[in-house]
């Protein structure tokens, strides 16, 4: 039985247009990967530049011959270990699929996300969608339905509710070029569990994305409007007192014990979580909230270093990065 409002969104993706769906990771801006007018909404929606792939949304791993030229006997391990689930595979693509997805090459992302309403959207509608994060580009990622309403109201069409996301931060991604695996974004599901598990090192690549440029210095992504800067406990505590000092309201991310500055006016503080799978799944949430709290500034205590850490430390990094400043 397909509920309504799965067949409604079936209905607009099979006639070019957006829907939003939620996974385990963030929620999904998708439309029909193979319909170009569909995928070209998605990069107009999002204001992403064309260079910039889209990941593929499968219901299962049966399905991936349908995008993939080939399967290496590693990525194969990987999907069958790790999906459903938060981990993305780059392989080569098929002839057929638009090259509008793949941001122009000869390699397509795929990945089998592990949400019962994403499940049900994907066997309803029967192919595949290119979703990427249901944002504008470069801005925080949604984990709430109604932090994607913030940026897009109905713009974007239906909204599938799915409650806050479990995972929190987007998937790992692994690229293989014949069978070796490089890691081109850290996520819950780390570079150690995969060498674990394939029994070999796999390569860190230094940027996002293969074959592309590397990211600048300056690239600032999944970041908030409100400056954030990414600082050690005691260095985020005289930073606070001369940001406090000038009258400067400011938002902390708190790991330590803060006990003291909890009364202060000027300060907003979230105590996060110290194990990592549950910082990661707070953290957008966290930052939306300080985001709409009119602060001057985000002070992000730094977690531990650490693969456990290494999605989280990667992101709050890339939202550090604030071109221009201010
Ligand atoms: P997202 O921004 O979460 O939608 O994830 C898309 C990211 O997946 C891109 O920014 C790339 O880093 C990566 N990606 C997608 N397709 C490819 C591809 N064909 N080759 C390399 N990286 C890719
Ligand atoms: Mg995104």
């Amino acid at each position: 039985m397909i509920s309504p409002d799965i067949a409604s969104a079936v209905d607009h993706l099979k006639r070019g247009f957006t829907v939003v769906f939620p996974t385990e990771t963030v929620y999904g801006l998708g439309a029909d990967a193979m319909n170009p007018k569909g995928v070209e909404r998605v990069f107009a929606l999002k204001g992403r530049p064309r260079d910039r792939p889209l990941i593929v949304h499968i219901e299962g791993l049966s399905r991936l011959e349908e995008w993939a030229e080939e399967i290496p006997e590693g990525a194969r391990r990987l999907a069958e270990r790790f999906w459903p689930g938060p981990l993305t595979l780059v392989l080569s693509c098929r002839r057929e699929i638009p090259r509008l997805v793949t941001g122009g090459r000869d390699t397509v992302a795929v990945r089998v996300p592990d949400h019962p309403v994403a499940t049900a959207l994907l066997r309803a509608f029967g192919g595949g969608l290119a979703a990427p994060s249901a944002n504008r580009f470069g801005r925080l990622s949604p984990t709430a339905s109604w932090h994607v309403r913030e940026f897009f109201g109905d713009e974007a069409g239906p909204i599938l509710e799915g409650g806050p996301c479990s995972t929190g931060v987007e998937s790992t991604i692994v690229g293989f070029s014949g069978d070796r695996p490089t890691l081109l974004r850290p996520g819950t599901v780390s570079a150690r569990m995969i060498e674990e598990f394939l029994g070999l090192r796999i390569l860190r690549a230094g940027a996002e994305e293969e074959g592309a440029p590397l990211p600048g210095s300056g690239e600032s992504h999944y970041a908030p409007c409100t400056p954030l800067e990414l600082l050690p406990a005691e260095a985020l505590r005289s930073r606070l007192l001369s940001l406090t000092s000038r009258g400067d309201r400011v938002g902390v991310l708190a790991l330590s014990e803060w006990g003291d500055l909890c009364g202060q006016r000027e300060v907003t503080l979230l105590p996060m979580s110290r194990k990592a799978p549950e910082y990661a799944r707070e953290l957008y949430a966290a930052l939306h909230a300080l985001d709409r709290g009119g602060l001057g500034r985000i002070l992000v205590e730094a977690p531990p270093d650490g693969e456990a850490w290494g999605a989280v430390n990667d992101r709050l990094k890339r939202a550090s990065h604030h071109p221009g400043g201010r």
